[in-house]
């Protein structure tokens, strides 16, 4: 056995969350490692809708761009009729962009590439994935965790401060620390197949027996690449055929067509569909992020986005209490993010029960910008508000202008690890610069001129307020002028404490 590693992090699985995870880490200076089974990346499309919320978190860790210029926006839907007519609509309510939610089209990327422009990134920050290495067993006592991990070169044990378990569904880690993964098997069997095919468009989702769940069969061109996605419920029990001549065959045999010819399968799978949620996402030293986590059906393409915003929301938590923030911080992730994947699980069946009807449509509830975490402990009003922006909310973006005259917004005050406070107008003087915590006066005579009333309108904040946004870009606290103490307390509870002076 070769000798002990010691690491801050041991992130466990490189997919979305896994990723997302190593990136918030990465971009704090926080020392991981990202161990991956398999030995090269996964090739599968899977999660391929990324939803307005989730564009936002890109675009804070640098991606967005690069996501965008990849992929695409979701073509027409086409329901065809058993005539072989069919009838285009938009899959989601065509929603114009605002300034305080400057995304509001879900994009299409295949997971595989959506994970790549990941690894990039986290190259970029000088950090990569070890493929090849699979955890095979974990303990912990009060002050860390030793894993056992097979790699390349034979068994190896790992010491480490925390372990986080992104290893998906079938999660080791969860079964390991003991965490019960209660839910129920929905009864639906799918295929999901990555082929380059003949006979299709590619403007359109082609979507044939909407509504009958012997028959349906959606093909979708997936964007950025050549390939269409195929998605179709099959019977329970019956062998999948997920060959290139089995595809063709089991087209035919729904549409009444054989001009839909499938050339050749990049990547495919069979799964049965669930929605479970793991009673706990922290045993002590241990968290459970992403699909580790909730499993639920693809339907509202929520699982990769979901999985993204957990390790969102722990990663700079993680960094902190590694910095000497209180630990009971950590206890943050699980009540703010075990209530929203129970919410999803919730949309998704249902969803799932109205793609049965043949009626699906995706509504805002979708896109995610409405998570907010107002009962977490995290969240503190001095005084308590009765309208507004609250505490808790998704901090919305607003155009702004830069005294020195460049237009900007706030989503680019907010991007980076650090927290933000915003001062309206005047008030807040006393509150000393900390190390992780830009301030930014908004006024007449501030630094950051509200050129056009957009964070007014977002924001509602009276004349002396201030509102601090956290890293993950929620609204920790607002606070009256007068409460600069309670605020310099709070910041200390988050790791966020004043330069020891230091004299000569
Ligand atoms: C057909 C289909 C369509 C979908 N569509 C969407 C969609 O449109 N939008 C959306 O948001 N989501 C969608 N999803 C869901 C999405 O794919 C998942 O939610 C997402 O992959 C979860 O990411 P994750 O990182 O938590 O887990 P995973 O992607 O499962 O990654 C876990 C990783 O851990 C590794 N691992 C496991 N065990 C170990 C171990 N012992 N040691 C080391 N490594 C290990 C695995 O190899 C894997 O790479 C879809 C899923 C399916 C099946």
């Amino acid at each position: 056995m070769k000798p002990h590693f010691a690491t801050d992090v041991l992130i466990c699985g490189a997919g979305a969350a896994g990723l997302t995870l190593a990136i918030e880490l990465a971009r704090r200076g926080v020392s991981f490692r990202l161990i991956e089974k398999m030995k090269t990346p996964f090739a599968g499309s899977r999660g391929k809708g990324i939803q307005p919320r989730t564009q936002e978190i890109f675009e804070d860790l640098g991606i967005l761009d690069k996501v965008v210029a990849s992929g695409g926006t979701y073509p027409h839907q086409r329901a065809y009729r058993d005539d072989g007519s069919y009838l285009d609509s938009d899959m989601a309510d065509d929603i114009e962009p605002t300034p305080a939610e400057p995304y509001h089209l879900p994009l299409m990327l295949p997971q595989f590439l959506t994970e790549q422009i990941m690894r990039e990134r986290l190259n970029e920050l000088g950090h990569c994935v070890e493929f090849g290495c699979e955890l095979i067993g974990l303990e912990q006592d009060s002050s860390g965790v030793t894993a056992r991990v097979i790699g390349p070169s034979g068994e190896e044990i790992f010491q480490a401060g925390y372990l986080v378990g992104a290893d998906g569904g079938r999660s080791l880690v969860r079964k390991t620390i003991g965490v019960d993964f209660p839910g129920k098997t929905l009864g639906v069997r799918a295929i999901v197949a990555d082929v380059v095919l003949t006979g299709l468009d590619r403007d359109a989702w082609h979507q044939f027996n909407n509504g009958d769940m012997q028959r349906m069969l959606a093909i979708c061109p997936l964007a950025g690449t050549d390939l269409f996605q195929i998605q179709a419920p099959i019977p329970p029990d019956a062998p999948a055929d997920l060959s290139g001549e089995g595809l063709t065959a089991l087209a035919a045999a729904r549409t009444g067509r054989t001009d839909i010819i499938v050339h050749s399968v990049y990547w495919a799978s069979d799964y049965q569909m669930n929605a479970r949620l793991a009673e706990r996402y922290r045993v002590g030293r241990v968290f459970l992020v992403g699909d580790a986590a909730h499993v639920h059906p693809p339907t509202g393409g929520q699982g990769l986005n979901t999985s993204v915003q957990d390790a969102y929301n722990l990663g700079w938590k993680l960094a902190a209490a590694l910095k000497g923030a209180r630990q009971d911080l950590l206890d943050s992730y699980e009540a703010e993010r075990r209530p929203v994947a129970e919410a999803v699980l919730g949309l998704s069946t249902r969803l799932l029960e109205a793609q049965k009807e043949g009626g699906m449509r995706r509504g805002r509830e979708v896109h995610q910008l409405d998570i907010g975490y107002p009962d977490s402990p995290l969240s503190k009003e001095l005084p308590e508000r009765k309208g507004g922006i609250r505490a808790g909310d998704r901090a919305p973006d607003a155009p702004v202008r830069r005294a020195a005259g460049q237009p900007s917004r706030l989503f680019q005050l907010f991007q980076g690890p650090h927290w933000t406070l915003l001062v309206h107008e005047a008030g807040f003087d006393t509150i000393r610069p900390r190390p992780g915590l830009h301030i930014h006066h908004i006024g007449s005579s501030g630094d950051v001129i509200d050129a056009w009333g957009h964070v007014r309108d977002a924001y509602g904040l009276a004349p002396g307020e201030c509102v601090l946004i956290r890293p993950d870009g929620y609204v920790g606290a607002i606070l009256d002028a007068d409460q600069t103490a309670k605020l310099a307390i709070y910041l200390t509870r988050m790791g966020v404490s004043e330069l020891e002076e230091t004299s000569k």
